[in-house]
């Protein structure tokens, strides 16, 4: 009998805003594009543009 280890891929979006600098991850969305602007930024209220999408692969 062999035990099959489960592994789920997680993506991750990591937004930058350009004018303050802040950098802000969480889970991608399926309408997220690379380098463009996506949230409003909440420390200094401009946009943030999606700087990178990555995925991590999690072993349970
Ligand atoms: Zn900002």
């Amino acid at each position: 009998m062999t035990f099959s280890r489960k592994k789920i891929t997680v993506a991750y979006t990591v937004e930058k805003c350009p004018k303050c600098q802040t950098v802000k991850r969480r889970e991608f969305s399926q309408k997220d594009v690379l380098f463009s602007e996506s949230s409003k930024c909440l420390s200094c209220g401009g946009m943030m543009v999606i700087e990178k999408i990555y995925g991590q692969i999690l072993e349970q």
